[in-house]
């Protein structure tokens, strides 16, 4: 994949920022088992280092969580691999996608490059504001942002082809399936101490779940933070 705008070639980074170290992370992707291209080339372009702090900028290459302040931390890479190779690999076309978790907001600009329109959620605003300056910095212009609380997915944008959450509540929130077209799929972490990850998939015969392993994501939190 060409880089897919000059925003991304002017910030393709250098050293422990460059397109060269991204391409490690991504032969150790497919040595974890990722075997998406599409996924693995979104991955290969997109720079991770924008989405943390000045001084976190050599480690953003790292297949790790870190932290990106108020408690939340970016998605370990294997991890957003993983789970947007699941919710795209269905026959039916994935058009509009829903995140609950946007945080620093690199699992949204991976998405953003993969379908027409994603609309993301975020509870803390200050985390919110800056996702949405450098995703905007990387002129990528299909995604719709709100502050709000997750459980209740986006009522307004609703239905979605797909929905994916980067923090985990106790329990499955009845309320994403309902937001979820016929055929769609969503995924996420369910659990408080132990947390698995989910891949469930809305047929006419109910809902078919499949757990995809072991995981840990931050708590879905309850209202909002300004
Ligand atoms: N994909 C993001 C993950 C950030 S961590 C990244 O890679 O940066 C998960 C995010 O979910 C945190 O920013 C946290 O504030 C947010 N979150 C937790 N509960 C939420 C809720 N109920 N609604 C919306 N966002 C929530």
């Amino acid at each position: 994949m060409q880089y897919p705008n000059a925003a991304f070639e002017k910030h393709q980074g250098l050293g422990m920022t460059s397109q060269r170290t991204r391409n490690r992370l991504v032969d150790r992707l497919v040595e974890k088992g990722v075997s998406s291209s599409n996924v693995l080339e979104v991955m290969r372009i997109v720079p991770r280092h924008l989405f943390l702090d000045e001084a976190m900028a050599s480690r953003s290459y790292e297949d790790t969580a870190l932290p990106i302040g108020y408690g939340q931390t970016i998605s370990q890479p294997w991890v957003v691999a993983k789970m947007t190779q699941w919710l795209l690999d269905t026959s039916q076309p994935i058009n509009r996608v829903l995140e609950i978790g946007t945080g620093s907001g690199y699992q949204t600009a991976i998405l953003s490059l993969l379908v027409d329109e994603v609309f993301s959620v975020e509870r803390i605003q200050p985390l919110s504001e800056r996702a949405m300056g450098v995703l905007q910095t990387l002129e990528l212009d299909n995604i719709q942002f709100s502050l709000s609380d997750g459980h209740w997915g986006w009522p307004d944008k609703a239905p979605f082809d797909a929905i994916i959450s980067a923090a985990s509540p106790a329990e499955l929130p009845q309320e994403l399936i309902n937001q979820l077209k016929m055929g769609g799929r969503l995924v996420m972490p369910i659990g408080e101490t132990k947390q698995l990850l989910y891949g469930f998939e809305k047929t006419p015969n109910g809902i078919i779940e499949t757990c995809l392993g072991e995981v840990m994501f931050v708590p879905m939190k309850e209202g909002i933070e300004a």
